[in-house]
């Protein structure tokens, strides 16, 4: 059984094919025709299930096939003789605990995103903020963020989340056990984010205690349940 049911984006099966990938694991067999769908999705999965594949290969499937957004518009208070600071516009944001983790998520972004007009980046904390910056002025499609450093770089005014069409939030149990609630609540609930009926936004977690539930109910609308 390939990944084939519902039909990837043919460059994203080159992609895939490229990384030897066969056959898709469970949570990805069951989590690619849901996305595909267009419908919101809590995951139950562990680390080691494939789930990185399970959120980016519908992601990346549908944003080659509906191709990059019109041109954001051009950040205000540009003047002559100052440097030029542009703004990242993701159509996708991942959300992660840690640095590894994120890192992590980036690598499978990159090899799977090869070739196309999605340029994937990844920021986190603990590191120096400046290289992340100017990565970001390079573009940024997809990015895949720890939530503190995000929320550090949407008060510089140099990332926007008013173009995402796609939410993740990868290992939530996890955040929650690292304090990351009030810094997720800031981004997910904030005025720049498109509404839950604008996104389509996808939890993944471990476990499903009552803290990922309330997460779920204020986050995903009429979302689909699985567990693997
Ligand atoms: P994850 O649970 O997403 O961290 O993935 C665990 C490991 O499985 C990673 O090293 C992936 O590269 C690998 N992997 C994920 N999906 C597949 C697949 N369909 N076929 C082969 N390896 C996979």
């Amino acid at each position: 059984e390939a990944f084939t049911n519902p039909p990837l984006d043919a460059h994203l099966l080159t992609n895939i094919d490229l990384a030897r990938y066969t056959t898709p694991t469970p949570v990805q067999k069951y989590s690619i025709p849901i996305v595909a769908s267009g419908r919101d999705l809590m995951a139950c999965a562990q680390t080691g299930s494939g789930k990185t594949g399970g959120f980016l290969f519908p992601i990346l499937s549908e944003l080659f096939k509906h191709g990059p957004p019109s041109t954001p518009p051009e950040p205000a208070g540009y003047s002559r003789g100052m440097a030029r600071t542009r703004k990242a516009y993701p159509s996708g944001l991942i959300l992660a605990p840690t640095r590894e983790l994120a890192s992590q998520i980036y690598e499978e972004a990159r090899k799977f995103a090869y070739r196309s007009w999605v340029r994937p980046c990844v920021v986190y904390g603990g590191a120096d903020i400046y290289g992340q910056l100017r990565n970001l002025e390079r573009g940024c499609d997809l990015l895949t963020a720890t939530p503190g450093r995000l929320v550090d770089l949407i008060e510089r005014g140099r990332v926007s989340l008013s173009l995402i069409r796609y939410l993740v939030l990868d290992e939530a149990d996890r955040m929650l056990d690292m304090g990351f609630e009030p810094q997720i609540r800031r981004i997910v609930e904030g005025e720049d984010m498109p509404d839950v009926h604008q996104r389509q936004t996808l939890m993944f977690s471990a476990t499903f205690p009552r803290d990922i539930q309330i997460l779920a109910r204020d986050f995903l609308k009429d979302y689909v349940f699985l567990s693997v």
